[in-house]
């Protein structure tokens, strides 16, 4: 953090961030592990091992005791068993850290069980670059997450780190069906539905959420989210207990905003937006305390108590993760 990101810190946040904190979703991973091209941001940070991780961490949560769950940073160019097995030994190193297998569509169950066995995962995470279906960003639910998967997770008690696609994500219909259907018909399969079910726009979550209300096995993660209302909905629908903290590491190291747009968002940075304006020195932060405040602003408005944030930010991670 820079020193004046640090004084927002201190002024905004301090006070609202309880001690202990789970991030539910960061990635690890080694620039070797990707073949050809690799993503802009691993680029700039070679090497997020679990200590790269927990420096960066402690930078955005000065003073928190902070463990989380891990996965692979999906891409097509990844080696995936050699970022798993490194996910996996790297998670093992702290006791109240968990892993996630990254996964692709084309997995077959066996190799999955195994596989979870063998390097202790607690869950999948699937993406939609590995969809078959193109372009990835409308693919369906089962194109990037086999039903025969959310069986393996149903028989072996996993989650499923979800971020879902299709322009109106929690407000597609099919993504509603496919959600519903699978929760109910798999009950020890755990989804966690990353980006406040993909609440970039807040106005999908708002829309579409109460289509899960009442189903038991559905957590959401506030990672990345750094526009307002889509937290809000998700407690109102499902409840204080289904909100998970998350970073988005290394996502949560950048400096921009993502806002709704319309019917869609957009992420801004200063690749594509010039932060100048007469009035102030307009400085962009880094996306992690952007989402921080956004939560904030959500506990305030529903009026939460300290025991909820706490659960928030903690304990409803470590009822789901069993951590002690
Ligand atoms: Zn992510």
């Amino acid at each position: 953090m820079q020193d004046w990101e640090r004084e927002l810190f201190a002024r905004e946040l301090d006070g609202f961030v309880p001690p202990r904190v789970f991030d539910s979703h960061a990635h690890l991973y080694r620039r070797v592990f990707f073949r050809n091209a690799a993503p802009a941001l691993v680029e700039e940070g070679p090497e997020a091992g679990l200590e790269t991780y927990l420096r960066n961490a402690a930078d955005l949560l000065p003073g928190r005791r902070i463990s989380g769950l891990f996965f692979g940073y999906p891409h097509e160019e990844l080696d995936l068993p050699a970022n798993n097995a490194f996910v996996a030994s790297e998670a093992r190193r702290d006791p109240l850290s968990r892993a996630q297998m990254l996964v692709t569509p084309g997995m077959d169950a066996g190799e999955i069980h195994e596989t979870v066995r063998r390097q202790g995962f607690v869950g999948l995470k699937c993406y939609h670059v590995y969809a078959s279906e193109k372009p990835t960003f409308q693919a369906a639910i089962p194109s990037y997450l086999p039903e025969e998967q959310v069986r393996v997770a149903h028989e072996a008690g996993l989650t499923i780190t979800l971020h879902m696609v299709r322009p109106r994500a929690m407000a597609d219909p099919s993504n509603q069906e496919v959600l519903r259907t699978w929760a109910a018909r798999y009950p020890n399969a755990r989804f966690i539905l990353a980006h406040a079910a993909r609440g970039f726009n807040p106005h999908h979550t708002v829309e579409g959420i109460g289509a899960l209300r009442g189903l038991r096995n559905i957590w959401c993660d506030t990672s990345a989210v750094t526009d307002g209302g889509a937290f809000e909905a998700i407690v109102r629908a499902l409840g204080a207990d289904r909100l998970l903290y998350g970073s988005d590491f290394p996502v949560s190291q950048m400096r921009g905003r993502c806002v709704a747009i319309g019917d869609s968002f957009l992420w801004l940075s200063a690749e594509n937006t010039r932060f100048e304006a007469a009035y102030a020195d307009l400085r962009p932060a880094l996306i992690g305390l952007e989402s921080l405040r956004v939560l904030k602003l959500a506990c305030f408005h529903l009026r939460l108590k300290d025991t909820e944030i706490e659960n928030i930010f903690y304990c409803n991670a470590a009822v789901l993760f069993s951590l002690e």
